[in-house]
């Protein structure tokens, strides 16, 4: 047999050990996760639209516009949430674009739903955070980069809107570099401007891509040779190394509305990617070229067919390849938990998953099996890390005008809790449930939720507290804890005990004087 030139001689002299090529590999370097980052307005929505068409997933634009993202209003959220089909297909887009499989995953606008962002952020390999070129950064654009950040999520720039009034390119690459104390190495440059803004010249391929053909002498080829110069002797060079890291963001400029830099982006995503990469459990990384199946629950949608009270989990492959009809080990229950249905969601429809790698996101239909932060494994008692719960800073009672309904209602606060709508704390002397949530935009949802899906009314209470901590420790000083303050101790969805106190004088003061327990403002979940 001729030695495959990956046993190369040189290779094994040079100590090398021999190891067979790894078939999971191709697959994985052609996968994209990632997830669109602004502030309202900035043009996510339209921005998504043309990647979704510039990738073959829709035909015409306008067909996302419906997703549960433009409303702001609330009782624009509320319709839209109420039509769980269109804000459901769109919490996760597969398509192809470049040779590539794109995983473009959806977060929430409102800052009210900032745990859902966050735990879908635990989910991707970049983020595209879109800005207005009139405005620059925004308050929103600021809070979600910080987000990834702090899990070293590389980020490109995508600055929209270029075919209005724009601020200066380098006062605003200026402003992303200051602002976010972030490299920032233009990928493309715009040529023309506002109502003159005709396209892109691409600094990395050297290619110029224009919706018009220019005369050689336009005064906008020129203008944008001369800026190039400018822009390639002041900042810093594409670094793939510190874009990974997430210190340097390449910047792209275009117009959605007018689709122009839209496949200067993909193009680019392609390019440098990057590739699905390892992902945290307890006890080690997973690298997304490991052979066994491994795979992260980051999102429940519950109710997504109302008449089947089915639920859908998506996971993210982490590694492996994943097939239908698999049976996985659910670590948190220590069970087999059969693959008979995964699905993969386009912008339109979903289809069965033959196939899924690392990076991919497939949707798990079950009846409330997995919740949020759960690892399925082919056996290894992995546990992934990095979804968190926060801890509320809104706790309300709930009132149940029709008291026949209690038990519908325990239920149904069990199931929308698992799906992460709010988190539901039962109060260990038996007094109705509390909810916990960030934004009250979470209570106006948990409340039409109730009463569309499970046809049960219900009102909220205010309670004495305003702060939640989860309470761990020595066991005994533990007990002695709860049982001195029965009325302000709850028990979470799993269990885990949590104080509930009036002001934060009270928690420091429950800290101090138990130095054995800890107050936990974060519950990493999984
Ligand atoms: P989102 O809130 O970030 O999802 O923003 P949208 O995509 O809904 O866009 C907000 C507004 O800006 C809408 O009226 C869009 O039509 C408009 N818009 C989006 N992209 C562009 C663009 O490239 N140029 C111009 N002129 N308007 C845009």
């Amino acid at each position: 047999p001729v030695p495959s030139p990956v046993f190369s001689a040189a290779a094994a002299s040079a100590g090398e050990v021999k190891t067979a090529p790894n078939p999971l590999t191709g697959e994985i370097a052609r996968r994209r996760t990632f997830a669109i980052i602004s502030h309202p307005d900035a043009g996510k929505t339209t921005l998504t639209e043309r990647i979704l068409r510039a990738g073959g997933a829709i035909q015409m634009a306008g067909n996302v516009r419906a997703k549960g993202e433009r409303r702001r209003t609330r009782s624009d959220w509320m319709s839209i949430e109420r039509d769980r089909g269109i804000s459901v297909v769109t919490s996760v887009m597969t398509f192809n674009y470049g040779g590539c499989v794109f995983n473009l995953l959806d977060t929430p606008g409102h800052e009210d739903f900032s745990e859902d962002t966050y735990r879908t952020l635990t989910a991707v390999d970049c983020a595209v955070m879109v800005i207005d070129a009139a405005k620059g950064i925004e308050a929103r654009t600021r809070k979600l980069f910080e987000i990834c950040r702090l899990r070293d999520i590389p980020i490109l720039t995508f600055i929209n809107k270029m075919d209005r009034e724009a601020q200066d390119c380098f006062a605003l690459l200026d402003e992303i570099a200051e602002g976010l104390a972030l490299d920032v190495s233009p990928a493309t440059w715009p040529v023309g401007r506002a109502a003159r803004f005709v396209g892109t010249y691409d600094l990395r391929t050297k290619t110029l891509h224009t919706t018009e053909e220019l005369p050689p002498d336009d005064p906008r080829l020129a203008e944008m040779e001369e800026e190039c110069q400018l822009a390639s002797a002041a900042l810093p060079e594409f670094d793939q190394e510190s874009f990974d890291a997430g210190h340097l963001t390449p910047v792209f400029f275009g117009s959605a509305m007018k689709e122009i830099g839209v496949t200067d982006l993909l193009d680019a995503l392609v390019a440098f990617g990057p590739p699905p990469r390892a992902q945290k459990t307890e006890t080690r990384e997973v690298r997304a070229d490991e052979e066994p199946v491994t795979a992260l629950v980051f999102k429940i949608q519950a109710n997504m067919d109302p008449n089947h009270r089915d639920r859908m989990a998506f996971a993210r492959v982490c590694s492996g390849r994943l097939t239908r009809g698999m049976r996985l080990k659910h670590v948190r229950i220590g069970k087999q938990f059969a693959l008979h249905t995964p699905q993969f969601f386009f912008a339109q429809d979903r289809q069965l998953v033959e196939e899924a790698f690392g990076g991919d996101v497939v949707g798990i239909p079950n009846h409330g099996t997995l919740r949020i932060g759960d690892t399925l494994t082919e056996g290894e008692e992995l546990r992934f890390t990095g979804v968190p719960h926060f801890a509320p800073e809104i706790l309300r009672r709930v009132r149940l005008d029709d008291a026949m309904k209690a038990k519908k209602l325990r239920q149904a606060l069990v199931e929308l809790a698992e799906e992460g709508v709010v988190q539901l704390f039962r109060p260990q002397d038996g007094a109705p449930p509390i909810v916990g949530v960030v934004g009250t935009l979470q209570l106006d949802v948990l409340q039409s939720r109730l009463k569309a899906e499970y046809n049960v009314p219900v009102g909220f209470d205010s309670t004495p507290y305003t702060l939640a901590r989860w309470v761990t420790g020595d066991p005994a000083a533990l007990e002695k804890f709860t049982a001195l303050n029965r009325t302000a101790m709850a028990d979470d969805l799993d269990g885990d005990p949590v104080f509930l106190a009036s002001s934060g004088f009270m928690m420091a003061r429950a800290a101090e004087t138990n130095p054995d327990l800890a107050f936990h403002d974060i519950k990493q979940i999984g």
